[in-house]
């Protein structure tokens, strides 16, 4: 919620009545300031409360929004500066851009690859966020790409022209799918910020140096324009990413909210050309305080990786990634298919049943719910201990589905084999490889 426990309790009722299922004001306060609870689970707490603790709790960065439905993105709105602190909110947005003078041909090319950057990993999609149009120096033909863009992909559109004429005649076409404004500039500001608050959409706001840029957001923020991204105009990585952290400092620990906003970067205005530097100065923004990331390409060696990197950073480092605990079906088993058992942490999830499916051997994969551990953690919390993975078994109905009644377990754990195989009667406890990537050569020793 961003405020301490002690300043929320100052603003409820202090009756200890119970009613939000908390025995004390005190222990729900505490919950709140975890972002354990509601504030709305208390009936009794005053309007003039609710509006203090709203407005006292709303975060130091802005949530900006761009596009509409389920492509759409949303970035800031985060509370912290080190992710262990807490957890980052938002991920960055990561996408590439087009110019608007290319040809037909050349344009659909780059909306085909931002379409083809889209991988599964951990369970998760990984995507290419949005497409950046690039100024044509006409505005017919402007608005013409824009169209054929956003129709064409789906994808939030950033809208790149500091000519408001230009920038005009796109938004005529496409405002409705909540394109990005790029860039109010000290010299457009009057023109595009008026174009902002008649469309509705959100802009960036682009001056050289992070005063001339708070000052700029303070005009806009006058003008009732408040969905604000910031460009501090960096002529250097290094300058780039001195001005994100100061501008993410100043916003979280010195409560500035002028700067209080996302950030877009542009790694490719520093690399000279080389995709690879581009890839690097990317994952600079990425890991620091990169809130929309504009490439020049979207090749997978690009994309994927940065997305990868993005995963791992905005994962909230408190709530491992889960598989759905139940029992999954790899390569058509039929009843006298091998039958594993594993954790229900994704990664592990995911790297078990590769190295079956990789096998080309039919398996049943039984997932065990145990709060997102691996397998030995697991089993060290009392979460992948026998009694919990006969339950498993024996609740699955696996046992209508396989001809045999054995269950292979992860090596790391071939400690609790006996101890499994008294609470599975009828069962027998094979221990399997304790390396996922030795599962293909275990079942082909298996089937002989
Ligand atoms: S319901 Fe409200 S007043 Fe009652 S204990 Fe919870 S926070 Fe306090």
């Amino acid at each position: 919620m961003g405020l301490s426990g002690i300043e929320i309790f100052k603003h409820l009722p202090k009756t200890n009545c119970g009613d939000c299922g908390v025995p004390t004001c005190l222990a729900f306060a505490m919950k709140l300031a975890q972002s354990q609870a509601e504030l709305s689970a208390c009936p009794h707490v005053s309007d003039e409360a609710k509006a203090a603790l709203s407005e006292a709790s709303a975060p130091p960065m802005r949530a900006v929004t761009v596009g509409v439905g389920d492509a759409a993105f949303t970035v800031g709105e985060e509370t912290v500066m080190y992710r262990h602190e807490k957890t980052f909110v938002n991920p960055s947005a990561i996408g590439v851009s087009v110019a608007a003078s290319a040809s037909d041909a050349d344009i659909d090319a780059v909306v085909a690859k931002a379409l083809a950057a889209d991988f599964e990993r951990v369970g998760q999609q990984l995507r290419c966020g949005f497409i950046a149009i690039t100024s044509a120096a006409n505005a017919s033909r402007f608005a013409e790409v824009a169209t054929r863009v956003s129709e064409n992909s789906k994808l939030p559109l950033l809208l790149v022209t500091d000519n408001a004429t230009e920038m005009q005649a796109a938004l005529e076409a496409v405002a409705s799918s909540r394109p990005l404004i790029c860039s109010v500039t000290e010299d457009n500001s009057v023109e595009m910020l008026a174009l902002a608050k008649a469309h509705s959409c959100p802009v960036v706001i682009r001056a050289e140096g992070l005063e001339k840029v708070a000052e700029l957001t303070e005009r806009a923020a006058s003008m009732d324009v408040k969905d604000l991204v910031i460009d501090p105009g960096a002529t250097s990585a290094g300058r780039a990413l001195r001005d994100r952290v100061l501008a993410r400092r100043s916003a979280l620990q010195k409560k500035f909210t002028a700067l209080g906003y996302p950030v877009i970067t542009w790694p490719g205005r520093f690399s000279a050309g080389d995709p690879v530097l581009e890839a690097t100065y990317a994952a600079a923004d990425v890991a620091t305080y990169g809130g929309i990331i504009v490439l020049s390409d979207a090749e997978p060696w690009q994309m994927l990786p940065l997305l990868v990197l993005r995963q791992n950073i905005y994962t909230d480092p408190q709530r491992p990634m889960q598989a759905e605990p139940k029992i999954y079906a790899i390569n058509n088993p039929g009843p006298d298919a091998p039958f594993f058992v594993t954790t229900n942490f994704s990664l592990t999830y995911f790297i078990v049943s590769s190295e079956i499916e990789g096998g080309r051997m039919p398996a049943y994969l039984g997932v065990v719910e145990a709060e997102g551990l691996s397998v030995l953690t697991a089993w060290a919390a009392g979460k992948f201990v026998p009694e919990r993975i006969a339950k498993f078994v024996n609740d699955s109905g696996i046992g209508d589905s396989i001809s045999h009644r054995e269950v292979i377990i992860p090596g790391a754990v071939a400690q609790i084999s006996g101890e499994l195989a008294e609470e599975l009667e009828g069962w027998n406890v094979t221990v399997g490889p304790y390396e996922a990537a030795d599962i293909p050569v275990f079942l082909r020793r298996r089937a002989g």
